[in-house]
């Protein structure tokens, strides 16, 4: 067993934390100050920029395969190239992705969809949740009914990230109700020229998801991604695409809120002695630091697995779960160890309160993850212990 990282993934990662240090974290006061007046952290002009000069250096695609320009690096390189990226609150992602199931797209819908958004130059959503459907995918309604050579589409999908900003939705439509999910869900590429609207959603995050409605909004049959019925297992897939991702960039923010901590209890001083002496102080930053190291190998261990091809399904739900529990429970600590200062808006930790709080509601909620890991175990899919085989 060989825990060390090789000399080019310890380079590449490095290059990520310079990036971060020297690009990113001299614009968190600027970001604050737009966020808290409820613009956005970073324009799409600002944010294409830094992507251009993190493409300069190779730095494009991630996890896009070299054939379409991109790294095509490993689970497991990405994995710590997010928590790299976690350090900091300012909202930057690595240009030249797309989604995994666009790969699925025919010839004409790779010019037309695939490659403007591995480019930048098209913005794409994911659509499946709606008002009476988020846990319970296969509770979908909105429908889709054939008329000629196109497609209905009425119904609505709600919090969906990116849906202000999208100019084409993958959105999920029952095509047979009496199939459902099991052959009766097909994804649609719907431009948003084809009628469809969206409706900004409040939340205690940054940046607002949102609504998308579909009434008798009209398709040609060329829009179907993958086959008609197909869609359900699409979806998982997307779903599916890494949910080991999520938790190795909370790795990173948990490590920059601890390093606050420290620095907090090192230098406030209560009844003649830093914080830093008193016990109870001490076990927060104890706690914490252990938390943080058995998230990363629960991580790194998920996109090992992924790398190596076997089913890594309750591996990653092992880390997402784990990942929302301790991570809210460590931005609580620093919060807590900062005082008044940590519940004011003049520090970021409590920005990083809100965010961090929707790890354990999205692509999964922490009862979901639960849900998976007991049935595993219960029905004996995976073997108590079973992670080295
Ligand atoms: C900011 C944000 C961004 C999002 N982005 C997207 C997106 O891009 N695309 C998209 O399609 N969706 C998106 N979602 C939707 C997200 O995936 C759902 O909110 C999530 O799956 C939970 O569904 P729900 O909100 O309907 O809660 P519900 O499913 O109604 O659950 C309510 C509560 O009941 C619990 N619960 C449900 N079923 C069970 C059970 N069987 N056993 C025990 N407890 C249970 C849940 O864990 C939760 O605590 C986003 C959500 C948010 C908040």
């Amino acid at each position: 067993m060989d825990f060390s990282l090789s000399v080019e993934e310890r380079e590449i990662r490095d290059w990520v934390r310079t990036f971060v240090w020297k690009e990113l974290v001299p614009l968190e006061p600027e970001v604050l100050r737009r966020e808290r007046a409820h613009q956005p952290g970073l324009t799409a002009d600002e944010l294409t920029e830094l992507q251009a000069k993190a493409r300069e250096s190779g730095f494009w695609g991630v996890q896009t395969p070299e054939e379409y320009g991109g790294m095509g690096l490993s689970a497991v390189m990405t994995a710590l190239l997010e928590a790299e990226l976690g350090r900091t609150f300012v909202p930057f992602y690595f240009g030249g992705a797309a989604d995994n199931i666009l790969f699925h797209a025919n010839e004409e819908q790779r010019q037309r969809y695939l490659l403007p958004t591995i480019e930048g130059t098209r913005k794409s959503c994911f659509a499946i949740t709606e008002p009476g459907a988020g846990s319970d995918a296969k509770a979908i309604r909105t429908t889709a009914r054939r008329d000629g050579s196109e497609w209905v589409i009425n119904g609505e999908k709600t919090f969906i990230t990116g849906g202000n900003e999208a100019d084409f939705t993958m959105v999920f439509a029952v095509t047979d109700a009496e199939k459902g999910a099991g052959g009766g869900v097909t994804c649609f590429l719907v431009d948003r020229d084809r009628g469809w609207r969206s409706e900004y959603i409040d939340t205690m995050g940054e940046w607002g998801p949102a609504s998308l409605i579909f009434e008798d909004v009209r398709v040609p049959d060329s829009q179907v991604l993958g086959e008609v019925g197909q869609g359900f297992a699409l979806a998982m897939q997307w779903i599916g695409r890494g949910r080991y991702l999520l938790p190795a960039r909370a790795i990173g923010s948990c490590e920059r809120l601890l390093g606050m901590a420290i620095e907090h209890a090192n230098t406030r001083e209560t009844f003649g002695a830093p914080i830093a002496d008193r016990q109870a102080i001490q076990w927060m930053i104890a706690d914490s630091g252990v938390e943080i190291e058995a998230l990363r190998w629960l991580v790194l261990h998920a996109a090992w697995q992924v790398d190596q091809g076997v089913d890594s399904r309750h591996a990653q739900s092992i880390a997402k779960l784990y990942g929302g529990q301790k991570a809210n429970e460590i931005v609580d600590r620093v919060l807590q160890i900062h005082g008044g200062m940590g519940y004011t808006r003049e520090l970021p930790v409590e920005r990083w309160y809100r965010e961090l709080r929707l790890l354990r509601i999205y692509e999964g909620t922490d009862e979901i993850q639960r849900r998976t890991i007991a049935r595993n175990l219960l029905k004996g899919h995976v073997r108590i212990g079973g992670a080295l085989g």
